[in-house]
């Protein structure tokens, strides 16, 4: 088992966290990347780590550097009345505790890949597809026409993986929710009424579907999410190009018309131009009947709506993979051992995400922190003791 060759799709945080591990029990691995280089695009907002993800991180043998980089303070939550744009819930961590702190993605994401030895990642090498050999091996055909064989191809390709159509028919459905980011830089300085109205983490106003949010990253940097329900191709039938920063702008302000101009100054003092992100999630229970040689992590197997726990589960999907890995004497015992623990988990996480969506369709206030527990309480259930 310690030359047997393995290929990770995909250098998101859950293939990066199982190349890490695989790597400490010896093991060879070779992720392919389709992005061109590790700093070719901005990898996203802040993620809270739990339990779940920081459990990847020690199996990592990562602490002390995750922890030089986390942000506790950055767990501050404050939901504000849409109207009146009074501070209506408030959830401030204990003193500097590290239950669930927060992260840049790019910094999580640059933390593993300074972790793994020089020349693991293939960059700019975008798959195309998956099949079996017959042999209980896979093939890995690449976008560039070549194709190589291992003993074992890990899709960790996310939500629109090319390596899940080998092992299941199903694709992720689109859930009706919207999300349009933009983005505040330099908050502190040139937008303070803005930085004070975010706080040290997470802002968020609702009402009924509709919900502005934005969230401090490192360095007076700030995300702005818009979210409501429509359409997919909503902006096509409002004859909206994202390209017109100006337009899009006028019409987001029509969608949260009514709302208070402290929370609108979110839309209207934007930096960047605005990026739609329609929220997709695969079936509650996804499932694949074993196939040799091909498996799957993170949201490649269980895309689930952005309740703060898919990058966390992401990653340990990951280090649960490599510890099979490393701890079975046969290759396809181990990937059975895996998908067993993390398909359980996956369902009940999805049925808990699907559960806490059917509660925030009315007007009540969300508190986060207990639903984000209730969640990973579901998920500890999941698992079997130990
Ligand atoms: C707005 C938003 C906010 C979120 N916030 C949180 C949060 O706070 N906490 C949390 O836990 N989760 C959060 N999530 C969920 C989280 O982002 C995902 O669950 C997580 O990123 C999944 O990790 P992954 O490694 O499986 O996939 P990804 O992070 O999507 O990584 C997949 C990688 O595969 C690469 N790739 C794709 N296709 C190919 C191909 N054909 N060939 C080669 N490489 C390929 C991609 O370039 C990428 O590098 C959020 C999601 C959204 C949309």
């Amino acid at each position: 088992m310690t030359s047997v060759s393995i290929a990770i799709v995909g250098a998101g945080i859950g293939g990066l966290a199982c190349a890490r591990t695989l790597q400490q029990y010896g093991r060879p691995v070779t992720v392919f990347e389709r992005e061109p280089s590790a700093r070719s695009r901005w990898q996203g907002g802040m993620l809270d780590l739990h339990d779940t993800g920081q459990a990847a991180i020690r199996a990592a043998g990562l602490v002390e550097e995750f922890r030089a980089l986390a942000r506790p303070e950055g767990q501050e939550l404050r939901g504000l009345d849409p109207v009146t744009g009074e501070l209506a819930h408030h959830e401030l961590p204990a003193d500097a505790t590290m239950s669930a702190p927060e992260i840049d993605r790019g910094q999580l994401r640059g933390l593993l890949l300074d972790s793994l030895a020089r020349g693991t990642v293939c960059w700019g090498q975008p798959a195309a597809a998956v099949s079996q050999t017959g042999d209980g091996t896979a093939r890995l055909h690449l976008d560039d026409g070549t194709s190589q064989d291992f003993a074992l191809v890990v899709g960790a390709d996310g939500a629109w993986s090319r390596t899940r159509p080998a092992l299941s028919d199903a694709s992720p459905v689109y859930t009706g929710e919207t999300l349009v980011e933009t983005y505040l830089d330099d908050v502190d300085t040139r937008h303070p009424a803005l930085a004070r109205l975010v706080g040290s983490g997470t802002m968020a106003a609702k009402s009924g579907r509709r919900m502005l949010s934005a969230q401090r990253n490192s360095d007076g940097h700030v995300r702005v999410y818009a979210g409501f329900q429509a359409p997919r191709d909503w902006h096509i039938a409002a004859g909206l190009d994202f390209e017109d920063t100006a337009a899009v702008r006028e019409h987001l302000l029509t969608v949260f018309d009514g709302w208070h101009d402290s929370l609108l100054d979110l839309i209207r003092d934007s930096d960047g131009g605005f990026v739609s992100r329609p929220l997709h999630v695969l079936p509650v229970g996804h499932t694949w009947d074993h196939v040799p040689g091909i498996t799957l992590l993170g949201d490649a197997a269980h895309l689930m709506p952005p309740y703060g726990i898919g990058a966390n589960l992401a990653m340990l999907d990951g280090t649960d993979l490599a510890m099979a890995i490393a701890t079975h004497d046969d290759l396809d015992q181990a990937v059975r051992a895996y998908e067993n623990l993390m398909l359980t988990r996956a369902t009940a996480a999805a049925q808990a995400c699907a559960d806490l969506t059917a509660t925030i369709t009315s007007d009540t206030v969300i508190n986060v922190d207990a639903a984000r527990q209730h969640l990973n309480e579901r998920i500890r259930d999941a698992q079997p003791a130990g």
